[in-house]
């Protein structure tokens, strides 16, 4: 027999550092595995589900080393790939593996353990009791025991769980711990025959006495004659379709089963959907295609990632499907990442219907059960494997693939790909080419406007490139008409915030019974109000943020902190009814185009009208349909999506885009102007973009409308390297958080000169950012620049080390540390 190993490092779900020593029992010894869930108890009363890490038999000394207490599984919920993935996902965005599991385990397979509260013994007379320890007691003495969210709700105590202590203190109340699973598989009751009355006499003296019982009789009657029944093709149907008997009684049905005529089984079912989709056969690619995908597979030959350069509907789509499909073929493994905005039906239904239910969806507006139940799919405990193929968003990287061919990443230069928040800060496109060395996968990026960071890596000769210069239909790339928006104020011919061409254009393109996006960018300049009596603006109580004014609902909204207050109608400070609104969002846009034309349907599209799945699939599907004619929409309206008969867009004011303080700013504004653009026209004709700006010179602007993404490239690389940003430098930026305004200015300074003595470091800052409080916790930020000709991982230790701590440090009690490495 093997060795036994005596202890086992835990990763436990809390943001502290490394793995926890627990020893494995005895009894335990035969079942655990590497990467199983385990119940341990951590602290003094509470439990924890954690993952095995390592088994050993090498006790850390100098703690006190406790048993696990449970296997949770009989088998290991993370594999060996995965667990390496989480380790370098934690040495390189400096984060704990805690935070790393967190993220990777679906929510459903978390574990909690719950607190139920009991009485322990009954106090004597001479116990001194306050009223509301009173109406406890009497309350708890009536039951065995209760959770605590159910005490709150059946008693109402002020301060209930101050009492619950006091009591637990005098050893008048005690609590146990219970872990629970939240997930729970779906079942389907099934109804059988007894054996008893498998006899056909036995049966019918059975429906002989039911003489006084109508109903039981009238059921089993019918599910004896039901069809697959009778002819013995099955034995037992599902108890919903015995439902349908006419006059169907529960209690009837419960008689039956008390007398041992039927019983009940439950059987497990999927969640997800497996309708036996029709295959479709793949499109055969044109010539251009087809020596695209030749190119791509040399790539991959040397060992390289792959960049496919192709302009949006040149088929970069039909590629994939190609790829997937021998990878599938050699019986191994595909994730097809894409940002979550563009995973909508279109795309899955496209995907399904070449590939069936080898087709996994894995993303935030799936269900908790739903992803539990592709996460156990891929590690092959479901009852039918079969999934080979996932389609995911960004979390899909943690899927426990053992056998991946390959990774594409479409869009890949879209931010969304990075986490901003909570820990892991990872970029998903990052992780994933990683995550396919660890696989020896082949990795494939496709974009229209590549991220900077991954056109250098192509042109320096790290990656392969790929371009795709032809739409499939054709159909050129539309044209832009830029509008120079100064001149139109000064000239006093706007229609407040559209220009007579634009509307002009408008107009016709609707006369055409074609379509209209309009594209307003609301980042930093949505609505909000300002008195034009003492100029007072109303600003958000615990962040440093103008509150946004939100018509339908009549209220101001910080959007950072979700605060909300009645618009006052009045100001407040000096008392005159002189409040109107200023700058202009989506909402504003839409209450114009009322105005303006007014036989139109005209739809909004942005984070509040589209939050949920249904929204959202509603918007497009409508728009789809031509049951709207106009589309107002955020950044949301830039995302890949291929409606056939858009005449115009309309982008309403490039230049908070181009004005946003980030070395990025142009990138973006240039990626997000062109992708708008790209919704013109796609299939039958070329469309026409009217882009209005005060800034026609811009040189974004300028490459916009010559579709000229090398020369903006070459522009901002040559000044980027100049300023020592990335693909030059890495970047990491520190936040810090406290409430207290001073100890943080104290902490961030000494914390910056810490990181300078770091060797080769360029340490800028503390700085306030842009909006410096949030939640009444005062931000200051410190960027650091590593160059590249420094040890990455030695550096990076370092500075994870002083991170740390400045977190547990006893000096700056309460100060929240949060490194974001390579920072959007
Ligand atoms: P991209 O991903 O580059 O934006 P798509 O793959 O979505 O482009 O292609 C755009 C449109 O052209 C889609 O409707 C697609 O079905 C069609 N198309 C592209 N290539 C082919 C092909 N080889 N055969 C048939 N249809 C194609
Ligand atoms: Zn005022
Ligand atoms: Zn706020």
């Amino acid at each position: 027999m093997a060795h036994q190993k005596k202890f086992a490092d835990i990763i436990l779900p809390l943001a502290v550092t490394g793995t926890y020593t627990y020893r494995v029992p005895e009894r335990l010894y035969s079942q655990v595995i590497t990467g199983m869930r385990v119940v341990v108890p951590f602290g003094s009363r509470k439990y924890y589900s954690g993952i095995i890490l390592k088994l050993h038999d090498s006790p850390s000394t100098g703690f006190k080393i406790r048993d696990i207490q449970s296997v949770i599984d009989p088998f290991p919920v993370a594999n060996a790939y995965q667990l390496d993935f989480w380790k370098w996902m934690t040495e390189y965005y400096l984060c704990t593996l805690g935070e790393v599991m967190k993220a990777a385990i679906p929510a459903g397979l978390k574990m909690e353990s719950e607190t139920f509260y009991f009485l322990r013994k009954i106090p004597g007379k001479n116990f001194q009791l306050e009223p509301d320890e009173l109406k406890l007691i009497k309350f708890l003495e009536e039951r065995n025991e209760i959770r605590l969210k159910d005490l709150k709700k059946r008693v109402k105590i002020k301060d209930l769980s101050k009492w619950l202590d006091i009591l637990i203190g005098r050893g008048i109340v005690s609590t146990r711990e219970q872990i629970r699973e939240r997930y729970r598989p779906k079942t389907v009751t099934y109804v059988k025959l007894n054996e008893d009355y498998q006899h056909k006499e036995k049966r019918e003296d059975f429906l002989d006495s039911l003489d006084c019982a109508p109903r039981q009789y009238d059921l089993l009657k019918a599910f004896l004659n039901d069809r697959r029944i009778a002819l013995e093709e099955v034995t037992e149907i599902k108890k919903e379709k015995l439902k349908n008997v006419p006059r169907y009684s529960e209690s009837a049905f419960q008689a039956l089963i008390r007398k041992k005529v039927l019983k009940v089984i439950k059987r497990k079912v999927t969640r997800l959907e497996m309708a036996e989709v029709p295959v479709t056969e793949l499109n055969p690619l044109t010539p251009l295609q087809q020596g695209a995908l030749n190119e791509i597979k040399k790539i991959f030959n040397e060992g390289k990632v792959a960049l496919l350069h192709g302009i949006t509907s040149s088929g970069k789509t039909e590629i994939y499907f190609h790829l997937i499909k021998e990878q599938i073929s050699l019986g191994r493994q595909v994730l097809y990442l894409l940002p979550e905005i563009v995973l909508t039906a279109q795309i899955i239904r496209r995907l399904k219907s070449v590939f069936g239910n080898q087709v996994g969806i894995y993303h935030s507006r799936y269900s908790d059960a739903e992803r539990v139940e592709t996460y156990y799919n891929l590690l092959g405990v479901s009852e039918n494997n079969l999934i080979r193929i996932i389609l995911g968003a960004r979390s899909a990287i943690f899927l426990p693939f053992n056998n991946l061919g390959l990774i594409i990443i479409d869009e890949e230069h879209e931010n969304t790909y990075k986490q901003s928040d909570p820990a892991p800060r990872y970029h998903a496109r990052d992780s994933a080419i990683i995550l396919a060395g660890m696989h020896h996968a082949n990795v494939l990026l496709g974009t229209a406007t590549p991220s900077f960071e991954t056109y250098y890596n192509a042109l320096s000769g790290k990656y392969g490139l790929v371009g795709l210069n032809e739409r499939y239909s054709k159909v050129e790339l539309p044209e832009i008409r830029v509008v120079n928006l100064r001149e139109q104020y000064r000239k006093k011919i706007m229609k407040s915030h559209f220009s007579p061409v634009l509307l002009k254009e408008m107009k016709d393109v609707l006369e055409k019974k074609q379509q209209v996006i309009l594209f307003q960018n609301r980042r930093g300049f949505s609505l909000y109000i300002e008195c034009v009596s003492c100029g007072w603006i109303p600003l958000c109580k615990s962040c440093d943020v103008s509150l946004t004014y939100h018509k339908q609902e009549n209220r101001l909204v910080c959007h950072y902190c979700g605060y909300s207050m009645k618009n006052p109608g009045i100001c407040p400070r000096c008392d005159e009814p002189a409040l109107e609104t200023r700058g202009f969002g989506t909402e504003k846009i839409e209450e114009e185009l009322a105005i303006f034309f007014p036989e139109m349907e005209t739809v909004r599209f942005d984070l509040d009208t589209a939050n949920s799945k249904k929204q959202y699939e509603k918007i497009i599907l409508d728009f789809e349909d031509g049951k709207t004619n106009i589309l107002v929409g955020t950044q949301i309206v830039s995302k890949g999506l291929d409606f056939d008969n858009v005449g115009l867009v309309g982008i309403l004011n490039a230049d908070n885009l181009l004005n946003f303080p980030n070395f990025r700013a142009y990138e973006r504004s240039y990626q997000l102007l062109s992708q708008v653009a790209g919704r013109a026209g796609r299939k039958y004709e070329k469309g026409l973009v009217v882009l209005q700006t005060s800034d026609p010179e811009n040189i974004v602007i300028r490459n916009v409308l010559g579709n000229d993404y090398n020369t903006i490239y070459n522009n901002q690389i040559t000044e980027r390297k100049s300023f020592k940003y990335p693909p030059f430098f890495r970047l990491i930026k520190i936040s810090l958080r406290h409430r207290n305004y001073q100890i943080l200015g104290v902490a961030a300074k000494e914390m910056a000169n810490e990181l300078s003595g770091i060797a080769g470091l360029h340490v800028l800052g503390p700085q306030y950012p842009i909006i410096s409080r949030i939640k009444n916790w005062h931000i200051q930020d410190i960027l650091i620049k590593i160059p590249r000709t420094v040890h990455l991982k030695e550096t990076k230790k370092k500075i994870h080390q002083l991170v740390l701590h400045y977190k547990i440090t006893g000096k700056y009690k309460s100060l929240d540390v949060i490194p974001d490495v390579d920072p959007y």
